[in-house]
């Protein structure tokens, strides 16, 4: 019998015997394994021997998550930035090129810059509406393809089965940053994806407490190639207190998301009226930048997007910034609380540079009422303009 997603998440990592009768798994704090026969001790490829691969709660949130989105395997990272420097590790070696979207995490793109270019690893960075046109980049050397879809800060949604089927053809693999969807609303292996990494840090915990990423792959090889580079980098698969707290939150995760999915399309459609509001990005908005390839490719959306005001007086945004009662200004998302954050900057851009009118605010909603959040926001617009809230 197939079930829906949220009866997945409700049964998923169950195992009588792995949970000792138990609904939840039990949380192993091990290092050490200790095992009976000389012959187990460098047998790992069949039993676990130390306690870097992970114990039943592991294995049971990498169930879970592959109820999500499928694929061959998790492996684990002890943060969402962990995670998306898997694939490049797995795929890249000295002297290749890889292909990275303007729209990119900013942390990821600082992974390029240094870490990878410092160890002969080239990124180019590409327009991420590039789509099929990504074919003319490749050189003999492009080993890896990364997307993030809605990008980071402005919510560009790629044409991911173009792109994963140009590098198909041309023998080069593919990775995608799928965190905004949770892995709920797009399925990156239904469109030809080999990588797909979440930063658990955000809907799957969902309470700001965890800090956790996974790289899923879409076959054995592939899961083979990202557990090499966490075994070879001593990673590990996360302290079993945040796994635990992860498993915790995916429970929820759907019904949580859809609340949350639910105010922002209320919020986002509510500041679109505005007069201090120059543009939504939000990919469901319908009439918004992408809604038609959101509308082909995603299933949902998630709490997350940001929004253009006019131009304004620096001091005047920081006052609207700074003076919110329920909105807090901080990093992350994905949480039940609702973040906003001024986005200029953070926005590194090199090839494909949005026009805004003024200046790029990303808000995360969370779980408070909408109607509360509005109010908030319309007293932000008040301190923007300098006049007083009705
Ligand atoms: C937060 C985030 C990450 C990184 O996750 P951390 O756990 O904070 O390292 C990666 N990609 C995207 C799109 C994110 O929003």
């Amino acid at each position: 019998m197939r079930y829906r997603i949220a009866t997945d998440l409700v049964r998923a990592g169950r195992n009588r015997a792995r949970n000792e009768g138990g609904v939840n798994p039990p949380v192993h704090r091990v290092s050490t394994l200790i095992l009976e026969r000389v012959d187990q001790l460098y047998d790992d490829d069949n039993v676990k021997t130390y306690g870097l691969d992970g114990m039943a709660v592991h294995e049971a949130l990498a169930e879970a998550l592959v109820a999500i989105e499928g694929g061959a395997g998790v492996t684990f990272a002890p943060s969402g930035l962990g995670a998306c420097a898997l694939p490049f590790l797995a795929f890249c070696e000295a002297g290749s090129h890889a292909l990275v979207p303007d729209c990119v995490y900013g942390p990821t793109r600082r992974l390029c810059d240094g870490l990878l270019a410092r160890f002969g690893v080239e990124t180019q960075i590409y327009d991420p509406r590039i789509g099929a046109d990504i074919a003319s980049l490749f050189r003999p050397n492009t080993r890896f393809v990364w997307m993030e879809s809605p990008g980071s800060l402005t919510f560009e949604v790629q044409d991911v089965p173009a792109i994963t089927a140009a590098a198909r053809a041309a023998g080069i693999a593919t990775g995608i940053d799928n965190t905004w969807s949770a892995g709920l609303y797009f399925k990156p292996f239904a469109h030809g994806v080999d990588v797909s990494v979440q930063a658990l840090t955000k809907y799957q915990a969902g309470h700001a407490d965890v800090l956790l990423g996974a790289a899923l792959a879409r076959d054995a090889a592939t899961h083979a190639r990202l557990r090499r580079v966490n075994k070879e980098l001593g990673l590990g698969a996360g302290g079993p207190d945040d796994v635990y707290l992860c498993l915790r939150g995916l429970r929820s995760m759907p019904v949580r998301l859809a609340a949350q999915a639910a105010s922002a399309l209320k919020i986002a459609t509510w500041l679109r009226a505005r007069p201090e509001v120059a543009q939504v990005l939000h990919p469901a908005l319908p009439g918004a930048p992408d809604h038609d390839l959101w509308a082909r490719d995603f299933t949902g959306a998630a709490g997350v997007f940001s929004f253009v005001l006019h131009p304004a007086p620096e001091a005047r945004v920081t006052a609207m910034l700074e003076g919110y009662r329920l909105l807090s200004m901080g990093f992350s998302w994905g949480g039940y609380e609702s973040l906003i954050v001024p986005c200029d900057p953070q926005l590194k851009r090199t090839v494909a540079r949005p026009r805004f009118a003024g200046p790029l605010v990303r808000l995360s909603i969370g779980l408070e009422d909408a109607d509360d959040l509005i109010a908030d926001l319309e007293e932000g617009f008040a301190r923007l303009t300098g006049q007083r809230a009705e």
